[in-house]
């Protein structure tokens, strides 16, 4: 059976609506999706609502990436099986998506001094936990690069002249933010953090229920590496796709990054 636990829809960076997301799933045969947009739950509702009249609909499970900060490294923890109406939880978020706006006012400001023109109604913030792709998208749209990679690479990213860091949680609040909720917390991506010292430090420590063994940015290798750190902490074993939607970044289709629900112990906390 295939699932995946890990795509972003058009409430944060994601190019789909929620609704699009459930018809593509469908069609991919993919039986358990999660939605986990950036900072935000709001595509929880429509994505339920789609899955109950899009004919061989996935089951949906309810999710978040939520972003935080350990020293210079951006640590992303993917929540579950929340309660998506959590008071705390959800003022969280909300502030989190307050402040990509101001960010994003800030970010316009410095690369417009730069000799980048771009305006906020360009980045389509509306509704949405907006982020450097909006920016990088908006760049593209008006010429000033070719690709969304381009952009990021250039100017956007970490230690280049366009980059605003966004104001982050720290892990452990991040955590304890999805555990009141009732949910549970999944380190995202640990590939990505690049400094596996930090990797282990983090799940010696903090308490997490799960780690996101399969994931792009890990090759083979990497996830048996991961597989076996799940193994050592204890820690249920989840995988996605992060599909984003965005052209020239993998997966550019839903069902083209595989996730087998054989090899994810954690979809014992969501199958009904
Ligand atoms: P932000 O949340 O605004 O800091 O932006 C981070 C988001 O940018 C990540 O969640 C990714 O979706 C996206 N991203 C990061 N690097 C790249 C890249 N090289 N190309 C396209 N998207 C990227
Ligand atoms: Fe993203
Ligand atoms: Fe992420
Ligand atoms: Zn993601």
């Amino acid at each position: 059976m295939l699932v995946d636990l890990h795509t972003h829809s058009t409430f944060s960076d994601g190019r789909y609506t929620p609704t699009q997301l459930v018809k593509m799933a469908a069609a991919a045969d993919i039986k358990l999706l999660a939605i986990t947009d950036h900072d935000s739950v709001n595509g929880m509702e429509e994505a339920m609502q789609a899955a109950q009249v899009v004919p061989n609909a996935p089951q949906i499970v309810n999710g978040v990436e939520m972003g935080s900060q350990a020293g210079e490294y951006s640590v992303h923890i993917l929540g579950y099986n929340i309660d998506i109406h959590n008071e705390k939880l959800l003022a969280k978020i909300q502030e989190m998506r307050h402040a990509r706006e101001t960010r994003l006012h800030r970010m316009l400001d410095k690369i417009d001094a730069l000799g980048y023109h771009i305006t906020v109604e360009d980045c389509d913030p509306k509704n949405r936990a907006v982020g450097r792709p909006h920016v990088a998208k908006a760049l593209v749209a008006a010429g000033y690069f070719q690709s969304v990679d381009e952009a990021f690479e250039v100017l956007l990213k970490r230690g280049r002249p366009g980059y605003e860091p966004q104001p982050k949680l720290s892990p452990e609040e991040a955590v304890s933010l999805l555990h009141e909720a009732g949910g549970i917390a999944v380190l995202a991506h640990p590939a990505e953090i690049e400094n596996l010292n930090l990797v282990n430090t983090l799940l010696t420590n903090i308490a997490f229920d799960g780690l996101e063994v399969y994931h792009p940015s890990a090759d083979e290798k990497m996830q048996q590496y991961f597989a076996q750190l799940a193994a050592k902490y204890k820690l249920l074993t989840s995988g996605g796709s992060d599909f984003h939607g965005v052209e020239g970044r993998f997966p550019e289709q839903l069902g083209v990054f595989k996730v087998d629900s054989d090899k994810v112990s954690i979809i014992q906390t969501m199958v009904k």
